[in-house]
């Protein structure tokens, strides 16, 4: 049975090599031309074509998203950048127009392509549709339900993606326009600005009959799906996806850690085991700064899926440091947030299970012991006794 994908997201070339380090079997990523998402720091040619040969180091995949819906005037440099994308070896784009869907395909490019969430697919027969379009792979609206999945990977027409954890729209995925009218930043175009979570007052005539107090917001809380990871790898999903191409490398490497955990611990014991499952939500817990839950998997999100107040953002544990170097003894860090050294600290990596961990000194490169850390990228040399590898992360434990 060929292994379930984990697909990340990143914003930029060091978060998708994080995510690859810390387990993702594929990232997806914006170029600078015909993708949404246009305020992530998207990647240029050069920098896909890094990737790529990165991923391919390390046994991962690259996906792209070229999934703009194009107005006429957007298709200036589309044939070219889709044949430069092949060059590069991408693995996968991701696309909603059906234009660019069918100018890839004339192009007989040796990549897949994936029809993008934004076209809510929620049906077997939608995907047959696709298959019929010649394309690889379905991405479903985040609004399907469990049932309603597993009777689509029953048909096994074509691969299936699903979102397994990231934000939500409280309105239909790839629908709402409530950016645009608020902002005129078109949401179909990547410039959403998440006019949904803005604090209203709700009137009615000239009357409010929102509470001063606590004006009324309309947002879903984030996905987290944890709990039925072990039911996609059983129905045959292909491939589990992470939202957030904005959020930073610590949120990346934490969250792809912990699903790549759950995830081989379902193979290796056929079954998703509780005490696994609770360690992996107390883990993802670490980074998370919002409410998180089913989503539509469990059937019509109601008001306990919703955040229609004010409600607390931020991060239970922060990220203050990574291990860029380690000579055996001394270990060099990258200051990324204050911290005072004697504080109780946490170190986990690609190959690092969270451990906790007591500086013994501090020392700054010209050789000055150091209390606190609070210079955004300095270099500080230390050691601890425990684990530590490149690329791990120091966290706070509050
Ligand atoms: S405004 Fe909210 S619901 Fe609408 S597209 Fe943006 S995030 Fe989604």
């Amino acid at each position: 049975m060929k292994k379930i994908e984990l697909l990340a997201p990143a914003g930029n070339l060091e978060k998708a090599k994080i995510a690859i380090l810390y387990g993702a079997d594929a990232v997806y990523v914006g170029g600078k031309q015909f993708s949404l998402r246009s305020r992530a720091s998207n990647f240029s040619l050069e920098e896909i074509t890094e990737l790529v040969q990165f991923a391919n180091a390390h046994n991962s995949h690259v996906h792209v998203t070229v999934n703009m819906l194009p107005h006429e005037s957007d298709f200036k440099g589309l044939k070219d950048y889709l044949l430069k994308l092949d060059q590069a070896g991408v693995h996968a784009i991701i696309v909603a127009s059906p234009a660019i869907m069918s100018l890839a395909k004339s192009l007989n490019v040796s990549y897949e392509v994936h029809v993008s969430t934004q076209h809510s697919s929620t049906n077997s027969s939608a995907v047959q549709f696709w298959k019929e379009q010649g394309m690889d792979r379905v991405v479903l609206a985040r609004e399907c339900q469990l049932h309603e999945i597993e009777a689509i990977c029953q048909k096994n027409i074509l691969p299936i993606e699903v979102f397994i954890h990231g934000g939500m729209c409280i309105s239909y995925s790839g629908r709402c326009v409530l950016s645009n009218h608020m902002t005129l930043r078109d949401a179909n175009r990547g410039g959403c600005a998440q006019s949904c979570r803005w604090k209203y007052h709700v009137m009615d005539q000239d009357k409010e009959i929102s509470d001063r107090n606590q004006l009324f917001s309309m947002s879903s809380k984030d996905l987290q799906a944890v709990d039925y990871i072990e039911q996609f790898i059983k129905m045959g999903v292909a491939s589990l996806k992470i939202e957030g191409r904005m959020k930073s490398a610590y949120y990346l490497a934490t969250v792809v850690s912990s699903y790549r955990t759950l995830i081989d611990s379902i193979y290796e014991f056929g079954y998703a085991k509780d005490q696994i499952i609770q360690k992996v939500k107390n883990e993802i817990a670490k980074a998370e700064n919002r409410p998180t839950g089913p989503g539509f998997y469990q059937g019509i999100p109601d008001q306990n899926v919703q955040l229609y107040r004010e409600h607390d953002e931020t991060v239970t544990q922060e990220y203050v440091a990574i291990v860029i170097d380690f000579d055996g003894e001394w270990v060099t860090l990258q200051v990324k947030n204050h911290f005072i050294c004697n504080q109780n600290l946490e170190i986990f990596g690609p190959h690092i299970s969270s451990t906790q961990i007591q500086l013994e000194v501090v020392y700054d490169l010209d050789g000055n012991v150091l209390d606190i850390c609070n210079k955004p990228m300095q270099l500080i040399k230390t050691r601890w006794d425990g684990p530590v590898e490149v690329n791990a992360m120091i966290r706070k434990i509050r």
